[in-house]
């Protein structure tokens, strides 16, 4: 029994969580192996029309996992075939029931699913599960300390050696680009209570298997269930969520939930209704071509039109950059694809700032219809964000920038024109 409106809580403590990840940036920039040779870069190539340059921003080196492009190294390639290690795992005191495939087709084939539609066929996801039964750790569960928003050392370097121990003769390692880990739901706390999932990525420090460090490693636990009574076909978004941190993605959610960016993107809200990825994300990653994007830096007034971001093909994506750190994105998103929950389709502006850390807040969509309450009634979706969206006629303005933007139009194919006016 669970109670129909109950928010699902972030999955983890975003200082914690910063901790965490600045120690593995920090590590990471040496430069060290990855999980699987082969591309070792998350993103697009660095060689770029020089016309996008100025919206490339960047963040400062100590910041954490931050939204710049390209992507540091270290994470794992986030466009051609990525193998996924998938390994379920039981302790004594907390015992798999069950099959370990029931645990794994929790996730699968969603995930992949979920990772092709978003990418525009551009991940081709494989999660393989070379031992199909749960594996037994060495010691209980309690005795790892695995609390919420618990760093790296010692408990989960514990238990990714004795991952690697119990997994070692009937794995190479070498061949796969992330791990995932499927704790059985019985160990730890039930996800409405507290959120123990969590990802450590790009972590060159980590313990050795056959010679390559688990660098990008997703830990799953308990069921994420929103209790809205659509676990079976919501619940696995928290995978392709963890996983694009083993991309390089941040979490858009901040210490208040996800009142930043809302449903917009999976890394605000895994919960609840399906939802896709923002247009930056997905330039950031690779799934949009630097032809997709438009640079907006000319003064003076430039017409762009936008296809709809769930579509395959066309312009996807205009920036606005303020700086070498910020600017404002502007994209079409509409109810198709992985946009289960969009109730007013339109243009998405939004600020990016690479200057800020994971957790804190680095984008913030701008609400259209500020104080409305939202026109979703999806359960467990931010809702005074849902009607963000400008429509035809409304514009944007940050008068101190020069900048407006305004929504001049839409075709019968659903383009949508936008003019941007720079001073
Ligand atoms: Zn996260």
């Amino acid at each position: 029994m669970q109670p129909s409106q109950r928010r699902v809580p972030p999955r983890r403590a975003a200082s914690l969580a910063s901790i965490t990840a600045l120690t593995l940036l920090v590590a990471t920039a040496a430069g060290t192996g990855q999980l699987l040779g082969g591309s070792s870069t998350a993103g697009p190539a660095p060689s770029r029309s020089s016309a996008l340059r100025p919206c490339m921003i960047h963040g400062r080196p100590n910041i954490q996992m931050p939204e710049g492009i390209p992507t540091s190294t270290g994470y794992a390639h986030s466009t051609g075939t990525v193998h996924a290690l998938t390994l379920m795992i039981d302790f004594s005191d907390a015992p798999g029931q069950g099959s370990a495939l029931d645990r794994f087709a929790e996730f699968f084939p969603q995930t992949q699913r979920w990772f092709t539609t978003s990418s525009y066929g551009r991940l081709d996801y494989h999660p393989e599960a070379p031992i199909r039964r749960w594996l037994r750790m060495p010691k209980p569960f309690k005795a790892y300390g695995l609390e919420r928003g618990a760093p790296f050392d010692p408990g989960y370097r514990r238990l990714v050696q004795d991952i690697v121990a119990a997994a070692d003769s009937e794995v190479d390692f070498r061949r796969y680009d992330l791990l995932n880990v499927l704790v059985t739901p019985n160990a730890g706390p039930s996800a409405l209570d507290t959120v123990l999932s969590v990802t450590f990525a790009g972590n060159a420090d980590a313990p050795l298997a056959d010679g390559v460090p688990v660098a990008n490693a997703s830990f799953i636990y308990s069921r994420q269930d929103d209790g809205s009574g659509s676990y079976s076909v919501t619940g696995y978004r928290v995978l392709p969520h963890e996983n694009s941190h083993t991309f390089g993605l941040p979490d858009l959610y901040t210490q208040e939930g996800g009142t930043a960016v809302g449903h917009w993107d999976i890394m605000s809200e895994d919960w609840g209704a399906d939802n896709d990825m923002l247009g930056w994300h997905k330039w950031k990653l690779g799934w949009l071509d630097d032809s997709q994007v438009d640079c907006a830096t000319t003064r003076g007034t430039v017409v762009y039109t936008l296809s709809p971001l769930a579509r395959t093909g066309g312009h996807k994506l205009v920036f606005v950059p303020l700086s070498s750190r910020a600017g404002y994105a502007i994209e079409v998103r509409t109810r198709e694809g992985n946009d289960a929950a969009v109730c007013r389709p339109g243009v998405l502006i939004y600020r990016v700032d690479a200057d800020v850390d994971t957790g804190n807040g680095p984008i913030t969509v701008y609400d259209s219809r500020p104080n409305s309450g939202g026109c979703t009634r999806s359960p467990n979706v931010q809702a005074e964000l849902s009607d963000a969206t400008f429509v035809p006629g409304q514009s944007f303005q940050d008068l101190k920038a020069g900048v407006v933007i305004t929504v001049a139009g839409k075709d019968q194919a659903g383009n949508y024109r936008v003019h941007v006016s720079r001073r």
